[in-house]
């Protein structure tokens, strides 16, 4: 965080514009990927899952360093294929069209999760007209019940994947069909899961699940994808999903447990890109209204919807900035709950509500944590015109 607070006085004392910027710490990034990748057990392979943040920089940063990309869409697919032209890429996403289909095999993607039986005899059908053979993995969404997390895309209703009920008919049509070769299954089933332990026996009750079906259909499998879903802990920075024990608990319970022959993918997102990013916007305003303080910053949930859509207040430091341009006194507040708004003109333009920080003036830069996953790429950027933020990827 040193160099990023550096960098910022730094371009604070070189211009009177309003700061307004994601930053990235790139050695960060690699080493806490690298990290990941190193101690994972044998016969897994660990995935970048690129929604999370698909910047360019961020991709040609981890290329070298993960096993391949997962990716939901063909511009996922050419945003990957224009930092590596031969990096494995896995393809998923309900409602893939003939269009995404057949740009994922030009561009030689290595696996494709398919998600409904019309997806699986469409993708056949344009396998068959190119005279080539998919592997393909079938993505089903579980019946559960499954650890809790925040987000769940299995054991409910939802639009991924196929019935759990359905699986029989789903593993039938795809030996039936010549084009499609079914390699295994993909089960990401939850997102922002903290708890270690429950992530090993999530992966353990996967590979019973698959290896009951393999037993019953008689298939010989390759690839189990148990998703990605490790999550991130925004409302107490310091206590993160402990790795190590994932790690040592994972390795025993795949010896035991994982069929010969067969690897483990894992395709994570926020859990690689979060903590490197972060979110620095100026303070343009502080004023009270009926009763409440609201700092109002050079930015909003146009460039970072993350707290909107989690419904939560963003964590946050303060930089004190000297810089002070006008004839006039600076506000401040001391030590009373402020809500921090951007510039957008919707009441739902918070960023976080009713924290307590002990000082805080116009011109000072509020600094969001762990704002490298789902900020930026989520975010509907040009709601209201305002000015983009800056990306500055620091080495
Ligand atoms: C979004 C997504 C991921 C990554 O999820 P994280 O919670 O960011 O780790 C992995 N696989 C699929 C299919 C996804 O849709």
């Amino acid at each position: 965080m040193k160099k990023i607070v550096e960098y910022i006085n730094t371009a604070k004392q070189e211009s009177d514009k309003p700061f307004c910027a994601f930053l990235y710490d790139m050695e960060h990034l690699c080493t806490h990927v690298q990290a990941r990748v190193q101690s994972m057990p044998a016969n897994t392979r660990y995935f970048y899952a690129i929604k999370a943040n698909s910047e360019l920089p961020i991709l040609a940063a981890l290329a070298p360093i993960v096993d391949g990309f997962e990716v939901a869409s063909i511009g996922e697919v050419r945003k990957v294929r224009s930092v590596s032209p031969d990096i494995p890429i896995i393809f998923g996403g309900p409602g893939k069209s003939d269009e995404e289909l057949i740009g994922a095999l030009e561009h030689h993607v290595s696996l494709i999760h398919v998600e409904s039986l019309h997806e699986l005899r469409r993708l056949n059908e344009l396998c068959g007209k190119r005279n080539t053979v998919m592997p393909i993995l079938l993505r089903v969404n579980l019946r559960g019940p499954l650890p809790t997390a925040t987000l769940a895309m299995g054991g409910r209703p939802t639009q991924f994947g196929i019935d759990e009920g359905q699986i029989a008919e789903a593993i039938q049509l795809a030996k039936t069909l010549p084009h499609v070769k079914l390699e295994g299954f993909h089960l990401h089933s939850l997102s922002n899961n903290l708890h270690a332990a429950e992530h090993v026996k999530l992966v353990q009750y996967y590979i019973q699940l698959i290896k009951g079906w393999a037993a019953e259909f008689e298939l010989t499998l390759s690839t189990l994808n148990a998703g990605g879903g490790i999550g991130v802990n925004y409302a107490d920075l310091n206590d993160q999903f402990d790795w190590e024990l994932f790690v040592s608990e994972l390795g025993p319970m795949l010896e035991a447990e994982l069929p010969e022959g067969l690897t483990v993918l894992f395709e994570c997102g926020r859990y690689n890109t979060a903590s490197c990013g972060y979110y620095a916007v100026e303070v343009l305003d502080i004023k009270e209204n009926h009763g409440k303080t609201y700092a109002i910053v050079r930015g909003g949930t146009q460039h970072f919807r993350l707290p909107v859509s989690w419904q939560h207040s963003h964590p946050f430091v303060v930089l004190p900035s000297e810089r002070w341009d006008y004839a006039f006194e600076r506000k401040e507040v001391n030590n009373i709950p402020l809500t921090v708004v951007g510039q957008l003109c919707t009441p739902k333009d918070v960023l976080a509500s009713d924290i307590t920080v002990p000082h805080l003036r116009i011109g000072d830069v509020i600094l969001f944590l762990y704002a490298g996953a789902y900020g930026w790429s989520i975010s509907h950027h040009d709601f209201l015109s305002h000015p983009h933020p800056d990306h500055l990827y620091l080495e």
